[in-house]
């Protein structure tokens, strides 16, 4: 007896293990795992098997992306949305949102953020009735009271409240605790927290701490303790380092990052997300008069520019790299833009991709199963027409997906 197997004929294969570009190979899938790949141009002898030729084009893993809020996306109305958007608008965008990701070859996400709603949209994508890429999700992220997650941030006093625990917003350690179990019964996959004040909320800093180290620990402690790790947004210095002393596994922008903490960092295990697209897009649109709110100009025009060039500075001092790019802060399905910009900052390209596959399953402990073309591994693959070490622009147009061994674009 047989599974239903699909034979895909490879011109050209990413080994993102060994680095190497091989040619000439066929995978052969069946349900939703890689069960052999041999040499050559396999066929069978059965007739019930799907073959796929994809001998004129170059073949390599599901692309993870370590960061993005499947549930949003960029808008000049984006600050009125949470005023007239009920869950079920939030649902039914997300649901476009998440099979535009996956079509650009995104297989894997770690969202970041967002209400409650990414959390139903991965069930339904795990059940098969949405169309999208296997997410890894936050959930709610943590803030403090007036920090970057806080959702109230600038509005009136009566629509201000003081959102607690629950909501994500804690203020010391017993808040903290409470804030990391409630996300889990909310049925997150890991924990995201602001470390410092971020662009995009209605708030004065971009930058500042906004949590005490006991609180960070107390939060990473937590959530060890529920098998989760933490991500931590963090453009400026001190509350980044605050955030890797504790104990988190992936720091988010690093705008502001010293040297002092790349090498912490490299001590910790903890792992840069560059989000250099992001960091581009929004110095474009803070250009344009009334796109974002006037308190946030400032900081998008101070924090933007700066992005490629700490994540230039932290590659070449040897911290990690986890491929992630903030998509939402600019249009999802964009993902791939991050390739040429990290590339463009002296990164090979050959590690470019092992950032967003071996790297990024390493980091999601997902590395028995994703982020190889390997037996045994998922059968998250993708195809692009040219070899991106020669011509990096063709990870933007992803002409062939298969997630968890079905096809989704052919
Ligand atoms: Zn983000």
């Amino acid at each position: 007896m047989y599974g239903q197997q699909t034979y895909i004929q490879c011109g050209k294969l990413v080994d993102t293990q060994s680095g190497k570009i091989l040619t000439n190979k066929t995978i052969i899938v069946e349900g939703n795992m890689i069960i052999n790949i041999e040499d050559g141009k396999s066929t069978s002898r059965r007739n019930d098997v799907t073959i796929i030729d994809l001998s004129d084009k170059v073949v390599m893993p599901g692309l993870i992306d370590m960061h993005v809020h499947i549930e949003s996306e960029t808008s000049k109305n984006k600050y009125l949305e949470p005023f007239v958007l009920n869950d079920a608008d939030v649902a039914y965008n997300a649901q476009e949102i998440a099979k535009r990701t996956l079509f650009a070859g995104f297989t894997t996400v770690r969202d970041l953020g967002g209400s409650g709603v990414n959390v139903s949209l991965r069930n339904a994508i795990n059940a098969g009735k949405v169309e999208g890429p296997r997410i890894f999700t936050a959930e709610k992220a943590i803030g403090t009271t007036g920090g970057h997650a806080d959702p109230t941030n600038g509005r009136r006093k009566e629509l201000m409240g003081d959102p607690g625990p629950a909501e994500g917003v804690i203020n010391g350690i017993e808040d903290a605790a409470k804030a990391v179990r409630q996300r889990y019964k909310n049925g997150a996959d890991w924990i995201k927290i602001t470390a410092t004040g971020g662009v995009l909320s209605v708030a004065k800093s971009g930058k500042n701490p906004q949590f005490t180290e006991k609180e960070m620990k107390a939060i990473v402690t937590t959530a060890k303790d529920y098998g989760m790790q933490v991500a931590a947004h963090a453009h400026g210095d001190e509350g980044m380092q605050r955030a890797v002393r504790a104990g988190v596994k992936t720091i988010e922008h690093g705008t502001l990052m010293s040297a002092e903490t790349m090498a912490l960092m490299k001590e910790k295990d903890a792992y840069l997300v560059p989000t250099i697209t992001a960091g581009k897009y929004v110095t474009g649109k803070a250009k344009i008069e009334g796109y974002y709110p006037a308190i946030i100009v400032p900081k998008a025009l101070e924090i933007g520019p700066k992005i490629q060039n700490t994540f230039k500075n932290a590659y070449k001092t040897g911290v990690g790299i986890a491929f992630g790019t903030d998509a939402g802060v600019f249009p999802h399905g964009e993902n791939a833009k991050e390739f040429g910009y990290m590339v463009e900052a002296g990164m090979p390209v050959m590690e470019a991709i092992q950032s967003a596959t071996v790297v990024n399953a390493k980091v999601l402990e997902m590395d028995d199963q994703l982020g190889q073309l390997k037996k045994g591994f998922l059968a998250d693959i993708i195809a692009v027409n040219d070899d991106p070490t020669k011509k990096i622009e063709t990870m933007e147009n992803v002409v062939f997906v298969m997630k968890n061994g079905e096809i989704y674009k052919k």
